[in-house]
C-alpha cells in the first residue's frame, strides 16, 4: 500500500482535495482533526500538556481551547512546545491507522507534514498551491476572521514556496485551473502499480 502525504498552506484547499480522494473511495487520515481528538483522549499526552501548560489547559477533562489558543498563538516557543508534544502522538496514531487500511493507496492530510517530520512516514507528498490573496479570502470566509488574523496564522507556517519545492506533486487550486482533473490524474497514477510512482 502506497502512503501519500497531502499538505499545503492555510486555505490552500487541502481538505477540499482530501474530500475528493474520499469520494473516490480512498481512505484519508486527517492529522489536524486527529491531533485535536488525541489531546482529549490520550492520557499520556494530556499529562504532558498539563505539565507544560498548567492545570488551566483542561476544563472537565477537555482541552481548554480558548486558553491554549491565547497562550500558543502569541508565543512561537510555546506553539513549538505544544507541537513537539502532539506531533509524535499523532504520527503514531496515523501509523496504527495506516496498518489497518486495505486500499491501493491512502492519503494522510496534514498542514504541518514537513514541520512535524511526518513526511518521513509517507512514500510521496502532494502539495496544494494557491495564490496568497485567494488563501486569505477563503480562510476569512470560512472561519469568519479578519485579514490580519489570517496573515498572522500564515506567517507561523513554513513559506509556501519552500513547502511546494519539497513536494513530489503540486496541485494548483487557483480557481482558473480545474482541480478535479488534477486529482483524477493522481488517482490514476496511485491506483496502478507502485512502480508508476
Ligand atoms: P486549513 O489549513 O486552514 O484547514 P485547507 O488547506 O484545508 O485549509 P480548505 O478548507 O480545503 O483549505 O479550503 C479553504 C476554503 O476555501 C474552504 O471553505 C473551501 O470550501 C474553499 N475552497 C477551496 N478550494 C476551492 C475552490 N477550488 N473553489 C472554491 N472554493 C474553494
Amino acid at each position: 500500500m502506497v502512503r501519500i502525504g497531502l499538505t499545503g498552506g492555510i486555505g490552500s484547499g487541502k481538505t477540499t482535495v482530501a474530500k475528493i480522494f474520499e469520494v473516490l473511495g480512498i481512505p484519508v487520515y486527517y492529522a489536524d482533526n486527529a491531533a485535536k481528538k488525541l489531546m482529549n483522549t490520550d492520557a499520556a499526552l494530556k499529562k504532558e500538556i498539563i505539565k507544560s501548560f498548567g492545570e488551566q489547559s483542561y476544563t472537565n477533562g477537555e482541552l481548554n481551547r480558548k486558553y491554549m489558543a491565547s497562550v500558543v498563538f502569541n508565543d512561537k516557543a510555546k506553539l513549538e512546545l505544544l507541537n513537539s508534544l502532539t506531533h509524535p502522538v499523532t504520527i503514531r496514531d496515523a501509523e496504527e491507522w495506516m496498518k489497518k487500511q486495505n486500499s491501493p493507496y491512502i492519503i494522510k492530510e496534514a498542514a504541518l507534514l514537513f514541520e512535524s517530520g511526518a513526511n518521513k512516514t509517507v512514500d510521496r507528498v502532494i502539495g496544494v498551491q494557491a495564490p496568497l490573496s485567494l488563501r486569505v479570502k477563503r480562510t476569512m470566509n470560512r472561519d469568519g476572521i479578519t485579514e490580519d488574523e489570517v496573515i498572522k496564522r500564515i506567517s507561523r507556517q513554513m513559506e509556501e514556496e519552500k513547502k511546494m519545492s519539497l513536494c513530489d506533486f503540486v496541485l494548483i487550486n487557483n480557481e482558473e485551473q480545474l482541480l478535479l482533473p488534477q486529482v483524477l490524474d493522481l488517482h490514476k497514477k496511485f491506483s496502478t502499480v507502485k512502480a508508476s510512482l
